[in-house]
């Protein structure tokens, strides 16, 4: 075996306040955590390297950049609060760093029938959801691809599961809770393939953690020989998710292709059909040959920065950023950054749904209002604030408004505008009340401004409505259309 994979979850709280400490201690603290954490997923090499002497792409700030990065973060090489952040969020423990000299194909299994093993089971959960968890999970990977896995008892199998604790007989000892989870090797052998997981953890087949079920999934990933993907909506992302309901889990589109061309699925012969749960997509028979070509499976999918094709849901400011939601994900373009961060909108407020309509940000109360159908939710930084959500028709809308294009907040008028096809309703954010005499005719307030509008926000005098893959820049002074842009332009593309 070319490269040991292992796993490990570090239970830190996700979000922190800095202490009230001097700075230098500050980084004394930071910056041995982060060492840590280089050393142990970017392969940062600390012994043997002469005093001031640079150690080529392997210094702390080289390491830190790669950090920064793989997780779409602004790249410094130097540690600042999103980074600290990030490193602090419970995750896997295999490097990020692509760890395959030659051909990433060569850490496959050279077969399709895999034999699993499970040695001992978790007090944690009943002895059959232990077995039901094993099973889903390895099934995530079948369900994709030709690769047969089969439970044998009494003699060596290709994955060995267990849970253990401590030192366990490999080179890589658990620690206790609140530190490494499990980990799992790449596929060889020996204990090529095998997942162990941590004991001292809880185990769970609910929504609490650690739900032994993802965990797995993301374990065999491994164990199938994938590595860690920069996808914050794979299921091979690093970090762990507390939010994923296991029983609501479809393989993202971006592990479906990661296993896929691990294992040359697209030329084998098989046929694909819609599977009736919904979705994902099995693989129930022989490819007869004669039929056109077969329908691969699907999974969602995760927007791509640039791509022309993508349309925001809703646009809001943050606190001087800006805010572009799609689907289960949200850009965050700092004010200073070139770059934009991807993030998935459950990591970062779990009780917020995905493919959010509208939003806007609140100056008065500093916080950002945002919609989905006829319900709509306040969130500060971090948080969904307490009694949201609340409905649309305590504001003063007509039940005839089932859902909101879009919305924006004008600081200097204190007024939100509401955009529901062609019109516009305008909110008293002072009085909190609807303004009378709306809605009104959009085309008529705001010349130029027609057709469906998926998204607005304003931003130093001018208002910006996105339809599309278009936005057209609006003057609130001259009251005019200025200029047409791409719908990506403020995203570095
Ligand atoms: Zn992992
Ligand atoms: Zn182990």
């Amino acid at each position: 075996m070319n490269c040991i994979r292992f796993m490990l979850l570090l239970c830190a709280a996700i979000s922190y306040a800095f202490p009230a400490v001097r700075e230098s201690k500050l980084e004394e603290k930071y910056g041995q955590l982060a060492e840590k954490y280089l050393k142990r997923f970017y392969d940062l090499k600390t012994e043997g390297v002469p005093v001031g002497r640079k150690n080529n792409g392997n210094s702390f700030s080289e390491k830190l950049k790669q950090m920064q990065e793989f997780f779409s973060l602004n790249v410094t090489g130097k540690m600042n609060q999103a980074t600290m952040e990030m490193m602090e969020k419970p995750r896997c423990g295999v490097y990020d760093i692509n760890h395959y000299s030659t051909s990433p194909k060569s850490s496959a299994w050279q077969k399709m029938d895999i034999t699993y093993r499970i040695l001992n089971f978790t007090p944690d959960m009943a002895q059959a959801d232990v077995e039901r968890s094993i099973k889903r999970a390895l099934q995530v990977w079948s369900d994709v691809t030709t690769l047969k896995f089969t439970r044998i008892y009494n003699e060596m199998s290709d994955i060995e599961i267990s849970f253990a604790v401590g030192d366990h007989g490999d080179i890589y000892p658990f620690d206790g809770t609140r530190g490494i989870l499990a980990h799992a090797f790449q596929p060889g052998n020996g204990t090529g393939g095998d997942a162990h997981f941590n004991e001292d953890e809880t185990w769970t087949n609910s929504q609490r953690t650690y739900n032994l079920f993802l965990v797995a999934a993301h374990e065999f990933g491994h164990s199938l020989g994938l590595s860690h993907s920069m996808d914050p909506g794979a299921l091979m992302y690093p970090t762990y998710s507390t939010s994923t309901d296991p029983n609501q889990f479809h393989l993202p589109q971006d592990d479906i292709n990661a296993i896929q061309y691990l294992y040359d699925i697209c030329t084998s012969r098989m046929s694909w059909q819609p599977d009736s749960a919904g979705g994902m997509y099995s693989s129930p028979g022989d490819w007869k040959g004669e039929s056109s070509n077969p329908v691969l499976p699907t999974g969602p999918t995760t927007p791509s920065i640039c791509d022309s094709n993508t349309v925001f849901d809703a646009v809001t400011t943050l606190r001087g950023e800006i805010i572009f939601f799609v689907n289960s994900f949200f850009w965050r373009k700092p004010r200073r950054a070139l770059k934009a961060e991807l993030h998935h909108i459950h990591r970062a407020w779990p009780s917020l749904p995905v493919g959010i309509q509208a939003a806007y940000e609140n100056s008065l109360t500093d916080k950002v209002i945002v919609f989905k159908g006829s319900i709509y939710w306040a969130l500060n930084a971090v948080d969904v604030v307490h009694g949201y959500p609340k409905s649309i028709y305590m504001l003063g809308f007509p039940r005839t408004v089932e859902a909101i294009d879009a919305a924006v907040h004008i600081e200097d008028l204190e007024k939100t505008y509401f955009f529901v096809a062609d019109k516009y309703w305008s909110y008293d954010e002072k009085r909190q009340t609807m303004d009378s005499g709306f809605p009104r005719l959009i085309e008529e307030d705001f010349p130029g401004i027609s057709g469906k509008i998926h998204a607005t926000f304003y931003f130093k005098g001018f208002l910006y409505f996105f339809s599309g893959n278009w936005q057209i820049e609006y003057s609130m002074r001259s009251m005019r259309v200025k200029r047409v842009l791409r719908s990506n332009s403020w995203l570095g593309c």
